[in-house]
């Protein structure tokens, strides 16, 4: 790939996604593959006036070895060195970019009961910092970089090199980075969510009925004063940024109490590591009452049992079928991209800017508005060409927003 092109991708992921400010603490997580542009990334960050700079290097590799080696009773508890370094991040209002190249299959095979555990430990050990990013007083970005191992995986037939590149290609223009002026399209981009968000919210839906050809037919209750997000984000301070670029979504938060119905996926799950596939859920009362996969169904519930919030719904988020990523019609086994080509359903935690002043609210006074806790928050995908989505009024009057996959507002 181009050199410059990868420079602008590391400014935009630097300017427009994390805004890094003058002054400011900045951690980038980069896998070891992908050090060339993790450099980049770095210098951009002090271009940008960053003080400090840390770098957090991964492999998959390595991580592999771990499950597979490391004694068993590892897994069951999360370094509190780990959770005081996050602290002290934190503490200093840090700036987090995540470089993401995972090699989707680089657990598969691990045993799921040490990845049950460990997530289970970690997640509740970071608690703390999940609530500052999902509410927004910290910034994040995450994008994407090919590793050869995910190319390959998106591009078998290819040779390793030939597939990286054309991974490169795709991701860059999913991302909308392939231009000459990234963080000057992401601008106008972020302008073409307001009309859809202002029309959705001034609406304030009782309820959406979601059907497409597969099968879903699912009503999901939204909360009194639910607000639906989209492009990008502003932190406490007023500071905008993007978490995930690419963001095609627009996205709100149903009733943890009402759902009804059934999902059915529109594509595979990436989930640590092992892909769950063929698979669907039908809701009761908000709850996952029944579920099934063709595949990696353990994994599945490793999801769903987590605890209380696992089988309930954070998250609906739809995307329009002409999306630069629903256009290339291809499955990356990656969610920032996937979810990006389809709508979708997150098992798991809402996010408090989801509902007028949620981030004042107490977890159980979230909880009691509809909100949704869980220590996982994981996006499947659902989303059709032939998706119908109709929001349902109080008075049970209806009107049709999105038909046969796109936007009719
Ligand atoms: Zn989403
Ligand atoms: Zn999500």
């Amino acid at each position: 790939m181009d050199k410059n092109k990868m420079k602008n991708y590391a400014e935009l992921l630097v300017r427009s996604g994390g805004n890094v400010q003058k002054g400011q603490l900045v951690i980038i997580g980069c896998d070891v593959e992908n050090a060339d542009f993790g450099r980049l990334v770095q210098a951009a960050a002090y271009d940008a006036g960053a003080s400090e700079v840390r770098m957090e290097w991964m492999d998959d590799i390595c991580s592999r070895t771990t499950y597979l080696r490391a004694a068993s009773e590892i897994f069951d508890s999360f370094p509190e060195w780990r959770v005081n370094k996050l602290a002290e991040q934190d503490e200093r209002g840090a700036v987090y970019l995540h470089v993401r190249s995972s090699d989707p299959d680089a657990l598969s095979g691990v045993d799921a009961d040490r990845l049950r555990r460990f997530t289970k430990v970690s997640r509740e050990a970071t608690k703390e910092h999940t609530r500052l990013t999902m509410g927004s007083f910290l910034r994040w970005s995450i994008i994407a970089v090919p590793s050869a191992a995910w190319a390959k995986k998106v591009f078998p037939d290819l040779s390793e090199a030939d597939a990286i590149e054309k991974m490169w290609q795709y991701l860059l223009k999913g991302a909308r980075a392939d231009g000459k002026n990234p963080c000057a399209d992401w601008e106008i981009h972020k302008k073409s969510f307001e009309a859809r968000l202002e029309y959705l919210n001034k609406k304030q839906f009782d309820a959406l009925r979601i059907t497409t050809g597969l099968g879903t037919d699912i009503t999901l209750g939204l909360a009194k004063n639910h607000v639906w997000e989209g492009g990008g984000d502003v932190d406490k301070n007023g500071v905008p940024f993007f978490p995930n670029m690419p963001t095609e979504e627009i996205f709100t938060m149903p009733d943890r109490m009402r759902a009804d119905g059934r999902v059915v996926a529109s594509m595979p799950l990436s989930y640590q590591g092992n892909l769950i596939d063929g698979f669907e859920m039908t809701f009761t009362a908000g709850k996952v009452s029944s579920f099934r996969a063709d595949k990696n169904e353990s994994a599945l519930a490793n999801i769903i049992e987590i605890d209380e919030g696992g089988g309930r719904l954070g998250e609906v988020a739809l995307v329009s079928n002409t999306s630069p990523i629903g256009q290339m019609n291809t499955l990356f086994y990656n969610t920032l991209f996937d979810e990006n080509a389809s709508s979708h359903l997150a098992l798991g935690k809402a996010y408090p800017k989801n509902i007028q002043d949620g981030d004042k609210l107490s977890t159980e006074e979230f909880i009691a508005a509809g909100g949704n806790d869980s220590l996982v928050h994981v996006d499947f995908m659902f989303g059709t060409e032939d998706m119908c989505v109709t929001g349902i009024h109080a008075n049970g009057t209806e009107e049709q927003f999105l038909k046969n996959g796109d936007f009719v507002i």
